[in-house]
């Protein structure tokens, strides 16, 4: 039996882990769950699974579910200490980490620190703070396996092979719904347009990182850090099918490839029972149903986005730290409404011009630059 904690158990990552868990109740309890502010799908997840604990986002939410869950014995807190304590419970054994944001860091810190293997989908936990984490990784010899459906497929795809023989890895990226948009055109598009994603449903973030392509610069710099990989190891390539979920080359020529039907129940599933494997509902792939697979370069002029993640990697440390804090600030306006699709990556960049990086010490310290960069971004922003 598995003990989990799930961060984010009401998202979307969230869901599909718990219907992981309710296929397999014999593999699988539940100890604590953590929720932003969707009270009612929490209770129903209560209610279906018994945790001991769980968190929401602030008081005020935590007094509500109390009300609502009248006499149940769940505990219930808030906060980031709330996030902290489910994070650490003592019976659980791993951690599903699938906060969205750089919200997701510090109870993902704080689950490594206890020793607990964690399940990550929360990338931007190793976007701002990549080094710090998987130092902490190794010290606390806590085990970190991918969700992320790209970096599950590259860490399937090493499995029996030796590291210093990889020649690079091949992230795979379905270049999201504006694939084929001109320049001009992407400057028009609205929220709608940019949340319907061809191949995954996703939560709201991660389909516009998707859309402007910074999800695959976020992914980059991911698998930088989970596979010990410089940037310059690192491809992607656009396969708009998404049915290769990426690849590794070896240096003798040969591409192992990990292929599927998109849907993130797989590499969750492979995440909680490595190295087995457990039925997941995932269809078959039928080879013979499909058109054809392709694959062709990113339009960097069209997607300067995953340029800006390339970049970040080049100038330092604290720079990914800054950008992905102004990706959270810019990816927000434009879901309100407030600036343009295009402004998304022009606002980073300016972001990040306005830093100079340094070497992050301490969990603390990327809170810190965190900041810096969502109140610089917050500024430029009120001059688009
Ligand atoms: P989502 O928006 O659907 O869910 C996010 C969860 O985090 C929700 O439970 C929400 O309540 C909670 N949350 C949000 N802000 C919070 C805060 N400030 N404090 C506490 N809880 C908060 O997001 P998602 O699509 O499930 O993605 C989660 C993470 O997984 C992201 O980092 C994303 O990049 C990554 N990921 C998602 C997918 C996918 O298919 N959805 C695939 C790969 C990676
Ligand atoms: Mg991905």
């Amino acid at each position: 039996m598995k003990n989990l904690t799930i961060l984010g158990s009401t998202g979307s990552i969230g869901v599909s882990t718990l219907e992981i868990v309710a296929a397999h109740p014999e593999k699988f309890k539940v100890i604590a769950l953590t929720a932003g502010e969707n009270l009612d799908l929490l209770k129903e997840q209560i209610n279906a699974f018994a945790p001991q604990l769980v968190a929401v986002k602030n008081e005020e939410l935590a007094l509500k579910l109390e009300r609502m869950l009248s006499g149940r014995k769940t505990a219930v807190m808030h906060g980031v200490a709330g996030m902290i304590a489910a994070a650490t419970a003592s019976d659980t054994h791993m951690v599903v980490a699938a906060i969205v944001g750089a919200a997701g860091l510090l109870p993902t810190a704080a689950a490594i620190e206890a020793g607990k293997d964690i399940a990550l989908a929360n990338k931007e936990t190793l976007v701002t703070a990549g080094r710090l984490i998987m130092d902490m990784v190794k010290a606390r010899g806590v085990k970190l396996y991918p969700v992320d459906s790209e970096h599950s497929a590259v860490f399937q795809s090493l499995q029996g092979h030796r590291k210093e023989d990889v020649r690079r890895i091949i992230l795979t990226a379905s270049g999201g719904p504006f694939l084929n948009l001109s320049g001009e055109k992407l400057a028009q598009v609205t929220v709608k347009d940019a949340l319907n994603h061809p191949n995954w449903s996703m939560g709201q973030k991660i389909t516009i990182d998707s859309a402007s392509m910074m999800n695959k610069g976020l992914e980059v710099i991911e698998a930088r850090w989970l596979f010990h990989m410089p940037a310059e190891k690192i491809s992607v390539n656009i396969h708009p099918q998404s049915i290769i979920h990426s690849m590794v080359e070896y240096n003798d020529g040969c591409v192992m490839a990990q292929m599927g039907i998109p849907d993130m129940k797989a590499p969750i599933a492979y995440a909680l029972t490595y190295p087995g494997r457990v039925p997941t509902g995932v269809k078959p792939l039928d080879l013979t149903m499909l058109s054809g697979l392709t694959f062709f370069n990113p339009d960097i002029v069209r997607f300067p986005a995953l340029q800006l993640a390339y970049r970040a990697m080049e100038d330092g440390e604290s720079m990914p730290t800054v950008m992905n804090a102004a990706n959270e600030v810019a990816v927000a306006a434009f879901l309100s409404g407030r600036i343009k699709f295009t402004d998304i990556a022009r606002s980073i960049e300016k972001t990040m011009d306005l830093h100079h990086p340094r070497t992050l010490s301490s969990i603390e310290d990327v809170i810190e630059i965190d900041q810096w960069g969502r109140e610089r971004c917050s500024e430029l922003l009120q001059s688009f």
